[in-house]
């Protein structure tokens, strides 16, 4: 394992992604997005994906998913629109930039009229969900994402890779600045977890996976050879994973399951507070809700955590400490950089 500072890993991502012919802010968004995955302590999204990335733009997928390459310089287009929602093709860019424009126009609809609805469709992966209701909760409005992903979920009772996991991610304003940040897939892991146990060479918990016979595994490869992820709380993450195709797939107009050749398509959402209440009234009342939830008894730990916290206390850490890579994961960062002529 190395340990490697934030912006060192930043500078190599542009340089990468500039060298690969996107745009300077295509490149800056995406690195930016992948190395604040990991100040958060969600590696599964963070440069680990960088090798798969590139595999994506330059045509030689590492992951089999039927999906077209990652399109640079994509000119992202508003197709269908109303006060309050858009509908938009993301002309298959870079998941992280067609999200954080639809969250963008999700914003500005809302400060205008109070809500913003955006569809989008025909996107590449938007990485962590996290990222892009957070842009509204900065702004002090309700921020909200939901998902869909390609197919690698079992339904409950059945096998395969049937569903998505899709990922719902909501981010509420507080007044001291650090907002409530919800943002999970309804897998019980997410599975670029399943991947960073490969790149670790370690075994998964029981009850993340089940292999292509449908039998529980601890065998992270098993989910690779054709195995499929587990909902949390069984008919719960399930039932929620249904609610997503149907707000992220179908709604974008491009259908559910894998009827979308594409890696995600999502719906985001940004909600104006002062519509409701005095957004001070709201800020204050959530303060206590979070005061209020602390100060519960605990059991064998020494802080009861809200959403979002956990990632906040990590990033701290990270910022001054670095951030943890694989070996495996720098190696493969190297030899792009190399093949590329970036110099590390
Ligand atoms: P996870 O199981 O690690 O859960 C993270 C969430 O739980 C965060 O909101 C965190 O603050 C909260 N949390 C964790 N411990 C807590 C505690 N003690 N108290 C209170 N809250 C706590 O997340 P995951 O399902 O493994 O997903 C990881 C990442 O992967 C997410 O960012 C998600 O958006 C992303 N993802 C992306 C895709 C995609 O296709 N783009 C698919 C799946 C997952």
């Amino acid at each position: 394992m190395y340990l490697i500072q934030h912006n060192r890993l930043r500078e190599i991502g542009i340089k990468i992604f500039e060298q690969l012919g996107a745009s300077k802010e295509e490149a800056e968004i995406v690195a930016n997005h992948l190395v604040e995955s990991n100040l958060v302590g969600h590696d599964s999204h963070g440069v680990v994906r960088i090798p798969e990335y590139v595999g994506r733009i330059i045509g030689k997928p590492i992951l089999k998913i039927e999906a077209p390459p990652i399109k640079l310089k994509a000119k992202i287009k508003v197709i269908r629109e109303t006060p309050t929602t858009a509908l938009i093709d993301g002309d298959w860019g870079f998941g992280q930039v067609v999200a954080r424009r639809a969250m963008e126009i999700a914003i500005k609809k809302a400060k205008d009229y109070q809500v913003g609805l955006v569809a989008a469709r025909n996107c590449d992966h938007v990485g962590r969900a996290g990222e892009f209701p957070l842009m509204a909760s900065e702004q002090d409005m309700i921020g909200a994402l939901f998902v869909k992903t390609v197919p690698v979920m079992a339904p409950v009772g059945g096998r395969g890779r049937v569903i998505g996991n899709n990922p719902i991610s909501i981010a509420i304003p507080a007044n001291d600045g650090k907002p409530i940040l919800l943002d999970f897939a309804m897998s019980v892991a997410a599975g670029g977890k399943i991947i960073m146990a490969i790149e670790k060479g370690e075994n998964i918990p029981e009850g993340w996976i089940i292999d292509s016979e449908g039998n529980p595994s601890t065998n992270p490869k098993d989910y690779i050879n054709g195995g499929a992820l587990l909902p949390f709380a069984r008919h719960k993450g399930y039932a929620l994973s249904v609610i997503v195709e149907v707000l992220g797939g179908i709604l974008s107009g491009v259908g559910a399951l894998a009827d979308y050749k594409g890696i995600n398509t999502f719906l985001a959402m940004a909600i104006d507070i002062e519509a409701f209440i005095p957004l001070k009234e709201f800020k204050e009342k959530v303060d206590k809700l979070i005061r209020d939830i602390k100060s519960a008894q605990r059991i064998g730990v020494e802080e009861i955590l809200l959403p979002g916290e956990p990632e906040l206390k990590t990033k701290e850490r990270r910022i001054k400490e670095g951030i943890p890579i694989p070996e495996k994961t720098w190696n493969d960062i190297v030899e792009i950089a190399r093949k590329l002529k970036v110099k590390i």
